[in-house]
Order: structure tokens, then sequence, then C-alpha cells
């Protein structure tokens, strides 16, 4: 394990997302190794009604990306990671995921796991997803349901 020396933690800010903080903070002090953030904005595009009156210069990619970059730089600074080493990105969490381990050399990832069962694993997971396609190891931090 202190052959780590880059760690990546995934936060999808969810009430969850502190249980992976956790996990990936204790790591780190363990095998001082250097911590990155990652957080990927997944924009699906809606079809509106035409009853939306929107400006015409709104731009909802922006604008999620805008707030995802606040709640990025806030956790950062509690955690002490430098803000180069904070990644926000758009597209599929996974597929984004696995281009930051490769680009940035990660030694191992750190994800959520919510064990799920049935058709929600049939459809995958973000933390299955890299398990599958990443070169590096993974920890995977079973998510305890926070009510
Ligand atoms: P999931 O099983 O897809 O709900 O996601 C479980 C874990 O994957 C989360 O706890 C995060 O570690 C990571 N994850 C999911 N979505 C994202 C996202 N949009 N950006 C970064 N990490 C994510």
């Amino acid at each position: 394990m202190d052959e780590y020396r880059h760690l990546l933690l995934a936060v999808d800010f969810t009430a969850e997302t502190d249980q992976v903080v956790e996990r990936a903070v204790g790591l780190r002090a363990k095998c001082g190794a250097k911590l990155s953030l990652v957080h990927v904005v997944e924009y699906i595009p809606m079809a509106y009604s035409g009853d939306l009156s929107l400006p015409d210069d709104f731009n909802l990619e922006q604008e999620l990306l805008d707030v995802a970059r606040k709640r990025m730089d806030a956790l950062g600074e509690r955690l002490g990671v430098k803000e180069g080493d904070r990644y926000v990105a758009l597209g599929s969490p996974s597929r984004e995921i696995l281009r930051i381990v490769r680009e940035h050399h990660v030694d191992v990832v750190v994800v959520g796991s919510h064990g799920r069962h049935g058709v929600s694993l049939l459809l995958g997971s973000t933390a299955s997803s890299v398990l599958h396609h990443a070169e590096c190891d993974l920890l995977a931090v079973r998510i305890k349901e926070v009510t």
C-alpha cells in the first residue's frame, strides 16, 4: 500500500460523499500519497415544450459546471487538495474518471459502491465500470444508506 503515490477520489456530491471522502483521506494518511479529486457533470439534454421562457443566452451546461466547480473548490479547500489537482469534467462519469487515471498516472481510484442487486446491478454502476476498464487499483467503499 505504501507504493501508492497518487490517489484519485471520485465524488458525486450526494449525501453519501463523506463516507467515501473519509476512506480516501485515511488511505492518503497511511501511504503519504498525493490526493486528487474528480467530479463529472452528467449533462442530459432536455427537450423543452416551449412553455419555459429561458433567456436566449442561458447555457445549462455552463451553469452546471459552475455549480460543480464551486462545490469542488469547497471540498478541495477542506481536504487540502491543490487547485490543479481538482478536476471537474463534463460527460460520462466512468469514462472521464478513466481518462484522468490515464492522463495523470493515478495508482488507485477511490469510489463509492452501493452493492446493488437485480435490475440496477444489470444496468451497472460507476464502480463496476471503472473496475472493468482501469489499469490501476480500485478501492470501492461500500456505502451505508443515509436516511
Ligand atoms: P454509482 O454507483 O454510479 O451511483 O456511483 C458510485 C460512486 O461512483 C460514487 O460514490 C462516486 O465515487 C462515483 N461517481 C458516481 N457519479 C460520479 C460523478 N458524476 N462524478 C464523479 N464520481 C462519480
